[in-house]
C-alpha cells in the first residue's frame, strides 16, 4: 500500500494522492468486512478466489463497484477473456504458443496467460513496434 501511495504521489501530487488514498480506504473497508462476515457468492475463474464481493476499482473521479479480484487483481474483462479462452476457444485442447500484447501486461501478475505464452507489455520494445502498426479495426 505504501509503494502504491508513493507512486500515486509521484504521478498525481501529494494532495490528490491523499484524496485518492482516503477514497480507497473508505470504499475498501466495507468490502473487506463483507468478505469476512458474509458467505461466499463470487468466485474468480482466474485464481479461484471465493468471497462475497470483489474490490471496487477507484480513481479520483470515479469508482467501479465490485470490480477487482482481491487475490489476482483481475477485472471483469480479464475474467471474461479467461472464461472465453477456456470454454469457447478451448485453449486447453490447443497446442503451440500465442503472441499476446495488451496495456495491462505491464504488470505480469495480470497476465493470466503468461505461463504458456509470450506476453509483451506496450512499453516493451516489441510492444512499441506493435503499437505503431497500422491495422484495421
Ligand atoms: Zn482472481
Amino acid at each position: 500500500m505504501l509503494n502504491w501511495f508513493r507512486s500515486q504521489v509521484k504521478e498525481l501530487g501529494l494532495a490528490p494522492a491523499t484524496q485518492l488514498l482516503l477514497r480507497v480506504v473508505r470504499y475498501r473497508i466495507p468490502v473487506v468486512l463483507s468478505n469476512r462476515l458474509w458467505s461466499d457468492k463470487l468466485e474468480c475463474p482466474c485464481c479461484n478466489w471465493r468471497g462475497h464481493r470483489f474490490l471496487d476499482y477507484i480513481e479520483l473521479g470515479y469508482h467501479v463497484p465490485n470490480a477487482a479480484c482481491p487475490r489476482c487483481d483481475s477485472h471483469s474483462r480479464h475474467r471474461a477473456l479467461y472464461l472465453w479462452l477456456k470454454n469457447e476457444f478451448q485453449i486447453e485442447k490447443k497446442s503451440g504458443r500465442a503472441l499476446i500484447f495488451a496495456p495491462e501486461l505491464e504488470d505480469k501478475r495480470r497476465c493470466i496467460l503468461a505461463k504458456r505464452n509470450a506476453c509483451f507489455p506496450w512499453n516493451s520494445p516489441l510492444g512499441k513496434i506493435i503499437a505503431r502498426l497500422s491495422l484495421p479495426d
